[in-house]
């Protein structure tokens, strides 16, 4: 249980507009005991089953795939999120996202299955079930007796997941639904014992969940494996439901409450698939570090070079940031959760609630963390040279296996939309106040600034400083923006895309800036000297890009005295006072990874 006061710990979308002290964020730096040897157990179980045979998932090795899931089912990893009450460890939010992360370092295949299975095709039902259809199912799901699979996306349907044709009957006696559709893309479908189906009752504006089992009597039949440009041992395969009885007794939750149980399975699953590329960031730059160290071109090991300092100083920072993002976020959640459980509510509705007031940080870390894994393999590769590109050495498969996770769970678009849509509907409903740090803002600009030269003296205090202005950029641009449009805003996705970025470079940034100033206050400046020079260099790169998007967006919609006055704004809000040397920062953040021949900072 969290010791954590709801005063102290922000709600949803409030980074934007509060001050968060470094004291008040959870780092990897501060696991307990217990979570490192959750850490330390899923490593191994990594090492042992699935980074010794990674050729086997390259070559469609299926029921290697199964047998893994099993053997974690066996070590009690797919029941940590799962409530003791059925079977599971009933450990913290912080926990689970450690078991995800951990878990995804040797192939993607493995942590899509594991995903599927604990996260979308389980979650449903224990947040969402029965208390009898928890005791029926969950446990056996908890032990890996079964494997659930997740059936939303349909051939017509896939974005606009409420537009599926899947149909669901009511027989004549009121004891069962007839179920009858074709799902596509669906993971895990080739070994699962149940599925989460979503159909329509007659003309319902919404869909409606159901527990599915796998019956091949029961009119369900499969498409065969389809052929991917990565994760090639996740089955996934089409699943035909026709006539497919399933009892009353099966409906999760009441009818017509699919897309909500759909979306808010899909918000755990968005910052879990965040957290699952972070160790395969980790391993990626490890291999890219062990190789340059050894590799000699021009009589000297290639590490030599700047052109490589860069690359492997860029993956580094990209991970650290995610970590910090994304443990920053679970821990809010975890304590949402115990403050919600402290309150009256079951474990459940607590559980839902949490998760569903950081909808927009679990957008956020979906579309950063999936587009770092990207980069950081594709460097990865690029390091490796022409060996990068061979399918003998793992930077190919990890390559490949890094391009699905900015399409699943909601593509990156949508997230990108989704953030920054929610936080305007948490705006109009009082949830979060945005209108008058937009007008604060507004006031400002019409101000005379102030010349005093400031005291950035302080260990990244001038970041901190800057921190504060990118979020005045935000306001500024989205503030206008939803004077100008109103609820047409959602129509301008060009500068919705815009404004995500500025949202998310900043939340990214901040988080890792509060993550060193909580070290380095701790452990001491020294300590954290590589950790400084990661969070010095994302904040300058993230400068850059809201530089950029914030030009973009303003020149869209905003005209003459106005636009003036906003890249006025946009170029003081961006100023550093002391130009970093970016160039400094990569080779000392560099040198520190070779030297430890490795990624070191988890
Ligand atoms: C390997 C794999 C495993 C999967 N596993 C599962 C699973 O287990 N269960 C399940 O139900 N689904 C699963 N999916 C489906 C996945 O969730 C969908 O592919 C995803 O939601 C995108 O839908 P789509 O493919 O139909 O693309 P579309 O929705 O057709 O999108 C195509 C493009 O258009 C863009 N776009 C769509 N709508 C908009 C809009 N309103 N505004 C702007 N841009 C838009 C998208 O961002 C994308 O770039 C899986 C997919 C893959 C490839």
């Amino acid at each position: 249980m969290s010791d954590t006061k709801e005063k102290d710990i922000l709600r949803g979308g409030q980074f934007l507009v509060k001050e968060t002290k470094c004291e008040d964020v959870f780092t990897l730096e501060d696991l307990n005991e217990e979570q490192k040897m959750m850490r330390e157990s899923t490593k191994e179980f990594v090492d042992r089953e699935l980074w010794a045979h990674w050729e086997r998932f390259e070559k469609k090795d299926y029921a290697y795939t199964e047998e893994c899931m099993r053997k974690a089912g066996e070590l009690g990893l797919l029941s940590v999120a799962v409530p003791e009450a059925y079977g599971g460890m009933g450990m913290g939010f912080v926990s689970t996202m450690l078991v995800c992360d951990y878990i995804s370092g040797a192939t993607g295949s493995f942590s899509t299955a594991f995903g599927a299975h604990t996260g979308i095709g389980t979650l449903p039902i224990t947040l969402y079930g029965t208390e009898e259809q928890k005791q029926k199912y969950v446990p056996k799901l908890a032990t890996g007796e079964w494997f659930g699979a997740y059936c939303l996306t349909e051939p017509g349907a896939g974005s606009d997941a409420n537009s599926g044709k899947t149909k669901a009957v009511l027989s004549d006696d009121g004891k069962y639904y007839s179920i009858t559709g074709q799902k596509m893309w669906i993971s895990n479908a080739g070994f699962c014992n149940l599925f989460i189906v979503f159909a329509r009752i007659e003309d319902d504006k919404n869909i409606t969940g159901f527990i599915v089992e796998n019956d091949s009597e029961n009119g369900i039949s499969f498409g065969e494996e389809e052929k991917k440009l990565g994760i090639h041992s996740s089955s996934t395969r089409q699943v035909f439901f026709n006539e497919t009885k399933v009892p009353v007794e099966n409906m999760l939750s009441e009818r017509g409450n699919g897309f909500k149980i759909a979306m808010n399975a899909l918000n755990v699953g968005r910052i879990k698939l965040a957290a699952a590329c972070l160790e395969a960031q980790r391993r990626v730059i490890g291999e890219a570090i062990k190789y340059a160290n050894e590799r000699i071109q021009f009589k000297t090991p290639i590490i030599n070079f700047g052109a490589i300092k860069a690359k492997i100083a860029d993956m580094a920072t990209n991970v650290y940031v995610d970590e910090a993002a994304c443990y920053r976020a679970a821990k809010n959640i975890e304590d949402r959760i115990a403050i919600r459980e402290a309150s009256g509510n079951s474990h459940q509705e607590a559980e839902l609630k949490g998760v569903e007031e950081y909808a927009i940080e679990c957008s956020i870390l979906k579309v950063a963390v999936s587009e770092h894994v990207q980069h950081t393999t594709d460097e990865g590769i690029q390091v490796f040279g022409g060996m990068g590109f061979s399918a003998d050495t793992p930077m190919e498969s990890a390559w490949r296996d890094a391009r699905i996770s900015r399409i699943y769970e909601g593509t990156n678009e949508i997230n990108r939309m989704l953030s920054v849509g929610m936080l305007v509907k948490k705006a109009m409903k009082g949830h979060v106040d945005l209108l008058g740090p937009a007008t604060a803002v507004g006031e400002e600009l019409m101000g005379i600034p102030s010349f005093e030269t400031p005291d950035f003296s302080e260990v990244l205090s001038e970041e901190k400083d800057l921190i504060v202005r990118l979020k005045k950029v935000f306001l500024m641009i989205a503030g206008s923006a939803v004077q100008k449009f109103g609820p047409d805003l959602e129509k301008h996705q060009m500068l919705l895309m815009a404004a995500s970025d500025i949202l998310i470079q900043t939340y990214m940034a901040e988080s890792a800036i509060l993550r060193t100033e909580k070290n380095a206050k701790r452990f001491g400046e020294e300590a954290q000297a590589a950790q400084i020079a990661m969070s010095k260099l994302y904040l300058y790169r993230a400068v850059d890009i809201v530089q950029q998007k914030g030009k973009e967006a303003i020149v869209s919609f905003a005209e003459g005295d106005e636009q003036r006055m906003m890249l006025m704004g946009l170029k003081r809000f961006t100023k550093y006072t002391n130009q970093p040397n970016v160039v400094k920062l990569r080779t000392q953040i560099a040198d520190k990874v070779a030297a430890d021949n490795g990624y070191t900072f988890d």
